[in-house]
């Protein structure tokens, strides 16, 4: 995924302090190093990039009146459950969805938690996510327009817009890390425009900018939502994101499925981006994303498993099959008709994609001065047999495995398909304890 996109066959890689110093054929590289690790019959790829997620939502998987709904009723069910969550809840949730993502390859992931109810705070999340080993873009999210106010949301999950602020600024300032390789970065996220008002975004957008962070926010995920735009803004999407200072080249909007006209343009003009979120979209019938479109017209795309109770899973691998399979969908004849996504173009979304997205440019792919964060597939599996003429797009095409490796900034962190940092078998069992707790309220 370096500019030439390269692919070396025995290639091998050599980092230092975290940092990849050369790639090329192995018999290049220096012949000896602190560690040596030998991947013979294994494709090595990028670390994955997650631009999009919920992380505590892995919580409420598979919940039974969200199983077949749409957007708004399967918030409407899962608003009140969330309420009950506490600061273990997302705790636990949290390296729960890590710990899934890192095993699919994932090693740099973002995440957006937008309500904080009892004692839970971004510095739960924070703290425990980096114990799981990935680099974690955590946004401070937040909804403030409740129900009494024409939002969507329950009162009992709104914050005051003035608590909001006071707290992104604090937790920017407490854990956001500038530097390239950081493994912990902070975005300031309100939720979507149906769950906090046009003043919030305009301040959150100020404000992100005065710290120099990013901005994030679903937008034009279905219908209702652009109804709703429309009905209560009288302006699209795009043209709403425009009033209150949210596009450039520090934005990323999850979904945009309805993105339309000279939307797309616009967004390609203001270097705004897009986590596309094929799993998501295909959960709750919301529709397909202009993917196509958005690459056509140089708009930056990342991939985003979302979830994880609307996926409800966290495979970065197989988000990048899912956004071949969905955009071949849309490319059928009967449908959109056109030119067919490709299996490198699906990677390179997940890699370059989601690191261009989030404004790094020190990862997403394998070359000198970039984080040494890649991933490592055994090929001799069973799902690869008779795919072995082309490892890479067999990454994508065939069905999705988990990693037999994962090193994130020169750190092993998925040794022999197994999460080395954190033992997995307590923490799914409390996690499942927490989860039933929540759901029985
Ligand atoms: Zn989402």
């Amino acid at each position: 995924m370096d500019d030439q996109r390269r692919e070396i066959a025995g290639g091998g890689l050599y980092a230092e302090d975290g940092f990849i110093v050369a790639v090329g054929n192995s018999e290049e590289l220096p012949s000896s190093a602190d560690e040596v690790v030998d991947l013979t019959g294994q494709v090595v790829l990028p670390g994955l990039v997650n631009t999009h997620h919920h992380l505590y939502q892995t919580l409420t998987r598979a919940v039974p009146g969200a199983q077949d709904v749409g957007l708004f009723d399967w918030l409407r069910t899962l608003y009140p459950i969330w309420a009950r969550m506490t600061a273990e809840h997302v705790r636990v949730s949290t390296q729960v969805g890590l710990a899934e993502l890192a095993l699919s390859g994932c090693t740099t992931a973002f995440d957006h938690l937008y309500l904080y109810p009892n004692d839970s705070r971004f510095d739960d999340e924070a703290e425990a996510g980096a114990e799981v080993g990935i680099r974690l873009v955590a946004s401070r999210g937040s909804m403030s327009l409740g129900e009494s106010d024409g939002g969507l949301p329950p009162d009992s999950v709104v914050e005051a817009e003035e608590a909001i602020l006071a707290d992104c600024a604090r937790v920017v300032d407490a854990f956001h890390d500038p530097a390239p390789g950081a493994m912990t970065q902070v975005v300031i996220a309100p939720c979507s425009p149906f769950s906090v008002t046009l003043d919030l975004m305009r301040e959150a957008a100020r404000l992100a900018r005065d710290k120099g962070v990013r901005l994030h926010t679903h937008l034009a995920e279905t219908l209702d939502e652009e109804q709703f735009c429309l009905e209560t803004h009288g302006m699209r999407p795009v043209g709403l994101m425009e009033s209150v200072e949210w596009v450039g080249e520090d934005v990323w909007y999850a979904h945009g499925v309805f993105i339309a006209g000279d939307e797309i343009a616009r967004m390609a003009e203001t270097g705004t981006g897009v986590a596309h979120c094929p799993s998501s979209n295909m959960r709750l019938a919301s529709g397909i994303a202009p993917l196509r479109r958005y690459l056509a017209e140089g708009v930056p795309v990342g991939l985003g498993v979302d979830g994880s109770a609307s996926n409800d899973g966290s495979h970065m691998l197989a988000e990048a099959r899912q956004a071949l399979l969905l955009s071949r969908l849309a490319a059928a004849p009967s449908l959109e008709g056109g030119d067919l996504l490709g299996a490198r173009t699906a990677l390179e979304l997940a890699t370059r994609g989601g690191a261009a997205v989030l404004g790094r440019d020190d990862i997403g792919a394998l070359e000198p001065g970039r984080c040494a964060d890649f991933i490592a597939i055994s090929l001799d599996r069973l799902e690869y047999a008779g795919a072995l003429h082309d490892p890479v797009a067999a990454a994508v095409l065939c069905a999705p495995v988990g990693v037999d490796r994962s090193v994130v900034h020169g750190r092993t962190v998925v040794e022999s398909g197994a999460l080395v940092p954190l033992e997995l078998e307590p923490l799914v069992a409390r996690h499942n304890q927490l989860a039933r707790t929540l759901l029985n309220g």
